[in-house]
């Protein structure tokens, strides 16, 4: 095999067992690597309905093609598993050298089952693997484990690790990399600390075979030209994504307040411009030219890194207007490992019940002191801060009284940084999304915007789904990232190009969309499965409060979503999936895509619709949320 090294490396941590096990050309041609490898794998491997913080549980790292031959922002990978947060699909991609050095060191994914007795730290070199004794390291920060790591093995090793956030099971919990670089939002980090892994410290100097590496080297020179040459290339690198503060809060979109007010009257003071006024540095993912890490010293003198999400979530979201003690609040969410969106979303739903009266902490918008003991609260799961923990789909059934109208989740996993009061079409993104409420699918808020915000045209369906195949199919499973594409318009057939060098093998757009397809389709079969009984389109529907409170401020307000019209637009979406009225793929459409043995075994969990039904005056049958 050319361009894929052909191999996984098995980490059973129970026996303290390390397994290189070659897979067949056909699942790198039908699933391309990353989020395909991982949701193959989870399919064929993970028995229904185990426990995600169970021994049995896998946690894969799984790389693409592409990864680790110097292309433009192709140091990534892709950290996934079965969800503790959702008890669904979860991943999350991450820029580390660590995706660099597990190709070099010949594997294309990292399989690790089982749990270790004590905790352990696994390391990999080349076709070796320890397991060292981590008593010394179980309890540090995320920062100050990279650094003993480093001096220990070497300053360019690739390390994924878990602050303790992570050890103590916070079900948010992501899993961390050079400090900024973190993911796996729906409780990855929660799953390493379940197997008692610390991290896993990788160093590979082999070489990756490539069809033709001459014509490899010309594609990758030309494509960091062709970068350096987009007219929007200096600004990015000025402030990365962090301008996205104030088009949202020109546009209504910015989470203010638990989501109630869409703008914040301190929207320019935690913006690109006042951050660029902080800046002392840029940082990035590995092989990157664009790099849009903004590090600020904080309001402790301590460095951070700041992108919009973080900076929303843990700024407007929970009322603080102050850009220094947000990167304060953010560098906590990395040191302990958690992920930054959800935890700004819990600390959000926090502030309001308090505000309300519900719980028994009193902790106020944009208060530091009681927010930053909050943070460790949660951390070590002490006092409120163990029901927050959980997240916040269980914290709103623990504190009851109508307040899960205001948990901003889907499918458990917290929303992120885009208010959709008027945004009907990001509102589909989140509820339709690969893991739950993430963005990383499907961005679609500025398009919808230019569309024409107020409708819920069917071709407002046909763009989430374009989107969704590039984004969350395509970008995932090369584990590249997607900002060349999405921001500053690197056009997709470089990518063609970059697949036909380094493997040989010509992939059309047409035959990229059909791989994207059954990823996002077996990813879908997965939740079914693992709902079972349980699964109903309701899963598929956003925040209530988006439907049933208006928005309190700025221009748009007294706006809300209408959920008669998002009902008609999902089984629209349904439609065009080739999935059923419950959201369910059909027979028609798994055989369609090759997944012949998928639809056999996913139809002894729930009974499969053979085709589609039309949709005439069906769209409102089996809704019972109406
Ligand atoms: S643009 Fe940002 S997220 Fe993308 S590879 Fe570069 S540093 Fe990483």
């Amino acid at each position: 095999m050319l361009g894929w090294t052909g191999n996984f490396l098995k980490i059973n941590l129970s026996k303290s067992q390390a397994v290189t096990e070659e897979y067949k050309q056909d699942l790198a041609l039908s699933f391309l690597g990353g989020r395909g490898f991982a949701i193959k794998i989870l399919w064929d491997t993970l028995k229904q309905r185990t426990d995600p913080l169970s021994p049995e549980n896998k946690l894969i790292f799984a790389t693409g093609p592409l990864t680790a031959i110097g292309l433009p922002n192709s140091g990534k990978l892709v950290v996934a598993s079965k969800s503790p947060l959702t008890g669904g699909y979860g991943d999350g991609n991450i820029g580390s050298l660590a995706a660099v050095h597990m190709r070099r060191a010949g594997y294309d994914a990292l399989i690790v089952e089982g749990k270790a007795e004590k905790p352990v730290i696994v390391h990999i070199k080349d076709k070796t693997c320890e397991f060292v004794d981590a008593k010394d390291f179980w309890g540090l920060s995320a920062f100050e484990l990279e650094e003993q790591l480093r001096k220990q093995f070497s300053r360019t090793v690739g390390i994924l690790s878990i602050g303790p956030a992570g050890e103590n099971q916070v079900k948010f919990a992501n899993v961390v990399s050079q400090e900024g670089r973190a993911g796996g939002r729906p409780g990855m980090g929660a799953v390493m600390g379940s197997k008692n892994l610390k991290a896993i410290v990788i160093e590979g100097t082999g070489k990756i075979l490539l069809s033709d590496p001459d014509e490899m080297q010309k594609l990758a020179s030309g494509g960091y030209r062709e970068l350096l040459a987009k007219p929007l290339y200096q600004f990015w690198k000025r402030q990365g994504t962090m301008s996205t503060v104030e088009w949202s809060q020109e546009n209504s979109a910015l989470p203010t307040f638990n989501y109630r007010q869409a703008v914040f009257d301190k929207a320019e003071e935690i913006g690109g411009f006042s951050m660029e006024k902080m800046k002392v540095s840029n940082r990035g993912c590995p092989q990157c030219n664009m790099t849009c890490g903004n590090v600020v010293k904080d309001s402790e003198g301590k460095d951070s890194e700041l992108d919009y999400e973080n900076v929303v979530m843990l700024g407007s979201n929970i009322g603080f207007g102050d850009l220094a003690q947000i990167a304060t609040l953010n560098r906590m969410a990395d040191e302990f490992g958690f992920d930054a969106i959800s935890l700004g979303n819990v600390l959000g739903f926090a502030m309001e019940a308090s505000e309300k009266g519900l719980i028994p902490v009193k902790v106020g918008w944009g208060q530091f002191e009681e927010t930053k003991a909050l943070i460790k609260d949660i951390a070590y799961r002490r006092d409120f801060g163990a029901v927050l923990a959980e997240g916040v789909q269980a914290a709103s059934k623990a504190v009851g009284q109508g307040s899960s109208d205001w948990a901003m989740h889907v499918k458990g996993l917290e929303v992120s940084a885009y208010d959709c009061h008027a945004a009907p079409s990001m509102a589909l993104a989140y509820g339709t999304s690969s893991i739950g409420a993430h963005h990383k699918d499907a961005w679609v808020i500025s398009w919808e915007i230019k569309a024409g915000r107020e409708s819920y045209d069917p071709i407002k369906v046909d763009h989430l789904i374009e989107t969704q195949l590039t984004r969350g199919g395509l970008f995932e499973a090369l584990t590249v990232c997607r900002f060349p594409y999405n921001s500053l318009g690197f056009e997709l057939e470089w990518y063609q190009k970059y697949l036909k060098a380094a493997t040989g093998v010509e992939f059309s757009l047409q035959k990229l969309n059909e791989i994207s397809n059954r990823i996002l389709n077996l990813i879908r079969a997965f939740w079914v499965r693992e709902y079972k009984e349980k699964w109903s389109r309701e899963l598929d529907v956003p925040p209530l409060r988006w439907f049933k409170e208006p928005l309190t401020q700025g221009a748009l307000k007294g706006t809300t979503l209408d959920l008669e019209k998002y009902n008609e637009m999902l089984s629209t979406y349904y439609q065009k999936r080739g999935w059923d009225l419950r959201g369910v793929p059909t027979q028609s459409t798994l055989l369609r895509l090759g997944l012949v043995q998928e639809a056999k075994e996913l139809e002894a969990y729930v009974k499969l619709e053979k085709e589609n039904e039309p949709l005439v005056n069906k769209t409102l049958q089996n809704t019972p949320f109406l």
